[in-house]
């Protein structure tokens, strides 16, 4: 893995906690981004090497809808850069670490995109993801 590229954040008012991060981080968001797919509006904050991730449910079946009605609202995943996604998921499914998605999928910002299951990871939801490269 090259570096922790963001961390997800799930919230349950995006408009609200964008206020609340601008404050924090003293930055506004550079972009926002619709993922259909995952039932998500994402907003992306950059803080150096790294982001953050806000990420608000667009519907109740949404993986963050779910999230936030079991946990709350806060951290919901890590996401580490890989040069190779396809060779990372075939190193990790070596080492016994459940996948989420059998193949990798587009994600926001322009990224493939593979999930760990937590139960795997003590706990922690981690997101692999590689930049989309021009085909
Ligand atoms: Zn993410």
């Amino acid at each position: 893995m090259i570096r922790l590229e963001h961390i997800g954040i799930a919230v349950q008012n995006r408009q609200a906690s964008e206020a609340l991060f601008e404050r924090l981080l003293g930055a506004k968001p550079y972009k926002v981004e619709e993922v259909a797919s995952e039932g998500v509006v994402t907003s992306f904050f950059k803080i150096g090497e790294s982001k953050i991730e806000l990420l608000e449910a667009t519907h109740g079946e949404s993986p963050i809808a779910k999230f936030i009605s079991k946990k709350g609202e806060g951290i919901h995943h890590l996401a580490f850069e890989v040069a190779d996604i396809h060779a990372e998921m075939e190193r990790l499914r070596a080492e016994g670490f459940q996948l989420i998605n059998e193949t990798p999928k587009p994600g926001a910002d322009n990224k493939l995109v593979c999930f760990l299951h937590p139960k795997s990871t003590g706990g922690v939801l981690v997101e692999l993801c590689q930049d989309r490269r021009p085909e």
